[in-house]
């Protein structure tokens, strides 16, 4: 058995010697600890299940019913709070569910379970010249990003994945029926599946997305030194990203120590000068690279000078490929090993003030606990049709914090100085994106849906169940009623 000191490689496909996998055993622990973060908690469910089938997961649900116990789902892992490890209760690990990505040209549709990896669903679109927003970083799953409803690529135009781009959902129910929801069938399931996260009370199987003819991918890059000028920077860089076209443009900043990608720099120190980066990386969807330069072109033209006097490299529009983007990112983050990670976010209020919400933020993003830490905002521009799908909060800039960490003995006091900081942030926040939401503490989190969206997913989530084999959403009241003593009190 890999003892808790060892570290463990992730991978996205492993195999286990059985369907369920009983504590205790070497496969059981194996699969616990198979997380993108090696910071695995200390929780025990007391069985793993990895169902192949639908009926598979009928019989798990129906033996946590039995027995009392909560139920947790695994589909890759990236949430790093890891509330799947729901302790003595049973974990369903859907990593060998509909592993695969079929395409029917009939409907233009692709169909793919839950487990199925960014990778993959970038694979076969290639395969077949098609494109489906699927996310950004080569290993997470599918089930987690299309349930907290998924900033796909492109998301400024084209909304969250699960919006604009799923049709339909298989869902195995709490009572153990499968059963389909979409539009017009089982339609407030769809409603609650979409944009509930780690609070919903079901087990997706299968998701169906339509997809569209592709195009090409097109990337520009800027880099900058911070030093004192993060008001400037900040303020150039998102305003220029608010005047760049909406459809087709991903607009991403990284903020980080340079020492993160030096390969002869070791351990969790920060470095003594404390210089940081600051990288915007700007792809577009084009049909030729002279569309490309247009969709781009906000950030041609002069600069203020203090961000012209900070600029150190700046690449112009190219081709480039997801699988390309990819290779880069598979070295960033999601590899397990040596190799800790926590994320906190917040998704900006749109209507606070610029120069407010960069005060606010500023703490989260320029004091990075260690060297390999980084700063990820990228500009979504959701906008929710509470109607629709439970995706309910506006999503202007998504601001996260990945912090990284690979010596243990770091641990617990790594993690609460940045929740102090992002709490400190939640008054110019509309929401926490609910694939960021912490079950396991609540200091940081914001509110996941609007107060109305909430009431009505609790009522739907009564409905399906009433016996509370899903209990995450207990988190979420929490969390909304600690916002809402927060707005009262800086009312008074
Ligand atoms: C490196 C990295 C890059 C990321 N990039 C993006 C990005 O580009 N866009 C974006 O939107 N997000 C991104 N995320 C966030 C990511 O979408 C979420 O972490 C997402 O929840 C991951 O899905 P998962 O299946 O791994 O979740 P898991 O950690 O496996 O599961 C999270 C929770 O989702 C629920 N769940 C999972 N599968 C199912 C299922 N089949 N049925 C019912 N409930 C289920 C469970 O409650 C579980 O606790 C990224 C995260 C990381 C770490």
């Amino acid at each position: 058995m890999a003892s808790p000191q060892q570290p463990q490689v992730y991978q996205t496909k492993p195999e286990y010697s059985s369907s369920v996998l009983v504590r205790g055993t070497p496969d059981y622990e194996r699969c616990r600890r198979m997380n993108p973060s090696s910071a695995t908690p200390d929780r025990y469910p007391q069985e793993i299940h990895v169902p192949r089938t639908p009926q598979d997961i009928a019989a798990a649900l129906r033996k946590a019913a039995s027995l009392g116990v909560h139920v947790g789902i695994r589909s890759s892992g990236h949430v790093f709070g890891l509330g799947a490890l729901v302790q003595d209760g049973i974990m369903i690990d859907t990593v060998n569910l509909n592993r695969g990505v079929e395409y029917d040209p009939a409907t233009q549709e692709i169909t793919f379970g839950p487990s199925v990896r960014v990778e993959e669903v970038a694979g076969k679109l290639k395969e077949i010249k098609r494109f489906f927003p699927h996310g950004h970083a080569p290993t997470v799953g599918a089930g987690g990003f299309l349930l907290a409803g998924g900033q796909g690529w492109f998301v400024r135009g084209w909304g969250a994945t699960a919006q604009s781009w799923i049709t339909k959902m298989e869902i195995v129910v709490p009572d153990g029926r499968v059963l389909m929801a979409s539009r017009t069938v089982n339609q407030d399931l769809f409603w609650a599946a979409r944009g509930s996260g780690l609070g919903f009370f079901g087990v997706v199987t299968r998701f169906w997305g339509r997809t569209i003819p592709a195009s090409r991918l097109w990337e520009r890059s800027f880099t900058f030194v911070v030093g004192d000028r993060y008001e400037q920077l900040m303020t150039w860089a998102l305003t220029k990203g608010d005047e760049t076209p909406k459809y087709g443009t991903d607009l991403n900043m990284t903020i980080y120590y340079p020492d993160k990608y030096d390969p002869l720099c070791t351990g969790d120190a920060v470095p003594e000068d404390k210089t940081l980066h600051m990288s915007l990386s700007l792809q577009c969807y084009a049909d030729t690279q002279a569309q490309a330069r247009v969709l781009l072109s906000a950030y041609d033209g002069e600069m203020p000078p203090a961000v012209r006097d900070a600029l150190i490299e700046m690449k112009p529009v190219t081709e480039t490929s997801f699988q390309r983007i990819f290779r880069t990112k598979r070295g960033f983050i999601g590899l397990g090993g040596d190799q800790r990670w926590s994320i906190l976010s917040i998704l900006s209020d749109p209507g606070t003030p610029l120069p407010r919400l960069l005060e606010k933020c500023k703490p989260a993003l320029t004091e990075l606990p260690t060297r390999t830490s980084v700063v990820f905002i990228c500009t979504c521009d959701i906008v929710p049709d509470e109607q629709d799908s439970a995706v309910s909060i506006p999503q202007q800039y998504y601001i996260s914090t990945i912090t990284q960490w690979t010596d243990p003995g770091l641990e617990p006091g790594i993690y609460q100085p940045m929740r102090d900081r992002y709490k400190a942030t939640l008054p110019v926040a509309a929401g926490t994106y609910v694939a960021d939401y912490d079950v396991t503490n609540d200091d940081a989190n914001g509110r996941v849906m609007s107060d109305s969206a909430l009431a009505r997913f609790l009522e739907i989530r009564q409905k399906w169940d009433p016996k509370g084999l899903f209990p995450n959403y207990k988190r979420f009241i929490e969390t909304h009623e600690k916002i809402r003593r927060m707005e009262s009190k800086a009312r008074l």
